[in-house]
């Protein structure tokens, strides 16, 4: 099998794994207990924190532990507003769903995007206004895997006085995050993104934020997110964070020369093309149209020669939706349903990536002759 669908989610790192195993094996114990086996929980609660923390550049009480990115995301969105008696978020076309439909749930502007599916701060600051009370941009797209000028748009925000936060689930371990540096109220990730396990994330909001609780409760992390941590997924993030923050530059440079490759290969298929910049975008993402095909039969067959990816994205393949990233960037409806998305890691090799192009290459051609067949007057032209 061929693995190519990290974005939906990434193999467990074995530290990871090894950080979580005594919680859910000897360790049960729930970290709120004054005995010693809850307080081992409690300890290794804390350790997560602080290795999240450093690799973030942050403050330990700056990390806030959460089921994962989507609750990060309505966590910093929601949470903020109302601790700041409401006001207008403004946000852009491409984010997940994650953001845009709690952004839709509030007083909202949405900013559009450039063909190349990138986000012009000018245009971001020109939607702020007197009522507006916050800016949530991604750093990098999950679909096109594009990034985002989120210094520079931070920098609009700081100057106009409003919060800004960043989903930050598809950047983490292929783009530095120092908190120190980077003007960023708030930032969602997501352990299973990484390396962690599923059920967990963070949302890093800086010292000062305004924050509201959503989850009424026990009071756990600080009163904002109430409820008995996972602490297996949590020690897992911690290790996780520390894994793939580790020599970022040298996994940049390895895995986009892969995705390079990839991409030149599958621009040799008639009718193809790649969505989104090439440039400001993450090492290993690679997203292609080919015209006049089904995306989900295209996953279909490859997952039949053992290679694995998605359509768009994971959440939206499955539900035949059409993508609202690539219409963003107005992409024309010949192109958008045949849609795939590869992401690689590190660990794919140059020879599964050529074996891949040429499979997806012998699908590709075995779907438009099977149309040819059946409708002989359909032929792209
Ligand atoms: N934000 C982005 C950019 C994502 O890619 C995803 C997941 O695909 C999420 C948020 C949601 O994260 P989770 O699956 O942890 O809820």
């Amino acid at each position: 099998m061929i693995y190519l669908d990290n974005a939906a989610s990434a193999p467990v790192h074995p530290k990871a794994l090894a950080a979580a195993m005594p919680f859910l094996t000897d360790n049960f114990a729930n970290p709120s207990s004054a005995h010693s086996l809850g307080q081992a929980a409690a300890l290794a609660i804390m350790t997560a924190r602080e290795q999240c923390a450093a690799a973030l550049g942050a403050l330990p009480e700056e990390i806030f532990f959460t089921s994962g990115g989507t609750e990060s995301d309505n966590l910093a969105i929601f949470s903020a507003l109302r601790a700041m008696g409401g006001g207008k978020v403004v946000t852009t076309a491409i984010e997940h769903p994650a953001v845009l439909n709690a952004c839709k749930a509030a007083r909202h502007s949405v900013c559009s995007v450039s063909s190349e599916g990138i986000v012009s701060p000018r245009d971001i600051e020109r939607l702020i206004d007197e009522d507006t009370a916050l800016v949530s941009v991604m750093t990098a797209n999950n679909e096109i895997g594009t990034l985002q000028p989120i210094a520079e748009i931070g920098a609009i925000c700081r100057e106009k006085g409003v919060l800004f936060h960043t989903d930050a689930v598809q950047a983490v371990g292929s783009t530095e995050l120092d908190m120190s540096d980077l003007p960023v109220d708030m930032l969602s990730l997501s352990a299973h993104k990484i390396g962690g396990i599923k059920g967990a994330g963070l949302l890093y909001a800086r010292r000062g934020t305004p924050l509201s609780a959503m989850l009424l409760g026990g009071g756990q992390e600080r009163g904002i997110r109430s409820g008995t941590e996972n602490v297996a997924a949590i020690a897992a993030l911690g290790a996780a964070m520390t894994e793939i923050s580790r020599d970022i530059p040298e996994r940049v440079r390895k895995v986009s020369r892969l995705r390079d490759i990839l991409m030149t290969e599958l621009e040799k298929i008639p009718f193809s093309r790649i969505n989104g910049s090439r440039t400001e975008r993450l090492c290993g993402n690679v997203n292609v149209s080919f015209r006049d095909i089904d995306g989900e039969a295209l996953v279909m067959s490859l997952d039949l020669m053992g290679v694995c990816c998605s359509t768009a994205s994971a959440c939206s393949s499955g539900k035949q939706k059409r993508s609202h990233v690539l219409e963003a960037l107005g992409i024309s409806g010949e192109w958008l349903d045949g849609t795939i998305r590869l992401t690689l890691s590190e660990s794919n090799t140059e020879s599964e990536i050529t074996r891949v192009a040429a499979i997806i290459a012998e699908c590709v051609e075995r779907q438009r002759a099977a149309v040819i067949i059946a409708y002989p007057h359909n032929t792209p032209e």
